[in-house]
């Protein structure tokens, strides 16, 4: 195992990383996961990554967390194809258009990959109990990995969640909780309540997993061109969790050398009714703060305040891109046009970065012989109510 330690994002205080661990317990901020890359870089080479049959994220083993000789929880999630967008790019004027498609994952979304990892490090370091906050897909995708690995899933999700949600999570065997009020009621009901019920809390960034399960977004796409990365990247942002490990792994690739310094400019695409990263990138502010009265059917953007707020806002700005909110009608209007010129039912969240695109390329901000890529994180069969 090549994983050393967890180091706080936010104080930099070192934790063990051979018990559970959830927050930094000085400052009560995400942990990062630290590993030994001299020691992977002599190890693993590009050449043989290549050769691996294992198509699931599992392939990236060395730089997973679970060590080299314990089974992972596993439903196939990650290998997922990066398809050109042309008929799409050409509405647009624009040549070099990619989707990286995610809905093909277990229980449809990329939630599969944190939870995959999540759960394989919660099950190999003694946890039974795992529970979550959702409103969406993070619910599913634990309920999924929870069963597979024999463990008890409890998911704690407002009364007002579209029912395929609460019926999925319920027939994947987890116990359902309906809450009367929002998402940020049904994690203060875990925290009230964990400690006595000896509940694991997986929520995202709120353990250090999750975060590398989602990093792998970043390997699959500099493998998929080549060892190379795109001139842009659009990524519908909730919690920011795929945002900060795709820019974890990308700084992971360039260590091991299988990478140069170029980075994407990285966009933060959220949706208006609940837009705290956008307000907070306009403002130049390092905090986010709490989005009021925060709305929208893309059940997975509506996160009114991230705990890794500091660290999605210092990428954009590192990497010199920006953050665009869209309007729920325009999203729900864009899954069509995708849909009927690319063949995918995207999930909102996709669409919103697709009409995000439109907006950076009609602005001038997004050139022509640029290569973007838009992260569809999720399936449209998710979200029937929003459509028809
Ligand atoms: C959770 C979710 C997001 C947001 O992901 P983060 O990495 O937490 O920002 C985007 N799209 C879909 C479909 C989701 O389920
Ligand atoms: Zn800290």
């Amino acid at each position: 195992m090549f994983l050393t330690h967890l180091v706080c994002s936010a104080c930099d205080t070192e934790h063990d990383a051979a018990w559970l661990q959830n927050l930094c317990t000085k400052c009560r901020k995400p942990l990062l996961a630290k590993y030994d890359l001299k020691t992977v870089s002599q190890k693993l080479t590009r050449q043989k990554l290549r050769a691996r049959v294992d198509n699931s994220l599992w392939r990236f083993r060395e730089l997973l967390p679970l060590p080299q000789n314990v089974e992972p929880v596993s439903l196939g999630e990650g290998g997922t194809p990066l398809l050109r967008a042309d008929r799409f790019g050409d509405q647009l004027g624009l040549a070099d258009l990619w989707i990286k498609d995610e809905s093909v994952n277990p229980t449809q979304s990329f939630k599969a990959r944190g939870m995959s990892a999540a759960v394989s490090m919660a099950k190999h370091l003694g946890a039974t109990k795992l529970a979550v906050p959702s409103a969406g897909n993070a619910g599913s995708a634990l309920a999924a990995y929870a069963a597979r690995a024999g463990l008890e899933a409890y998911i704690f999700m407002p009364y007002d969640t579209p029912q395929l949600n609460v019926i999925e999570c319920c027939e994947l065997g987890a116990r359902v909780q309906l809450i009367d009020g929002l998402i940020t009621d049904c994690a203060a009901t875990i925290a009230r309540r964990k400690t006595q019920e000896d509940w694991f809390e997986m929520s995202t960034l709120k353990e250090p997993y999750r975060l590398e399960g989602k990093k792998t977004l970043g390997y699959e796409l500099a493998e998929q061109l080549g060892w190379w990365l795109p001139d842009v990247v659009l990524y519908p942002t909730g919690g920011g969790t795929g945002l900060i490990g795709m820019w974890k792994a990308f700084e992971e690739l360039e260590a091991l050398g299988w990478i140069g310094a170029k980075r994407p400019r990285m966009y933060s695409v959220q949706a208006s009714g609940c837009a705290p990263i956008v307000r907070a990138f306009e403002a130049g502010a390092v905090h986010a703060a709490e989005f009021p009265n925060a709305h929208t059917r893309a059940s997975g953007l509506r996160v009114p305040k991230a705990i890794g707020d500091f660290l999605i806002l210092r990428i954009l700005r590192e990497s010199g891109g920006g953050a665009i909110a869209i309007d729920d009608d325009e999203m729900i209007r864009v899954t069509r046009e995708v849909g009927g010129a690319e063949g995918l039912f995207i999930a909102p969240e996709g669409a919103a970065c697709f009409a995000a695109l439109r907006s950076l390329i009609d602005s001038g901000t997004i050139k022509l012989d640029e290569q973007v890529v838009v992260f569809n994180t999720g399936s449209g069969i998710k979200y029937l109510e929003c459509y028809g």
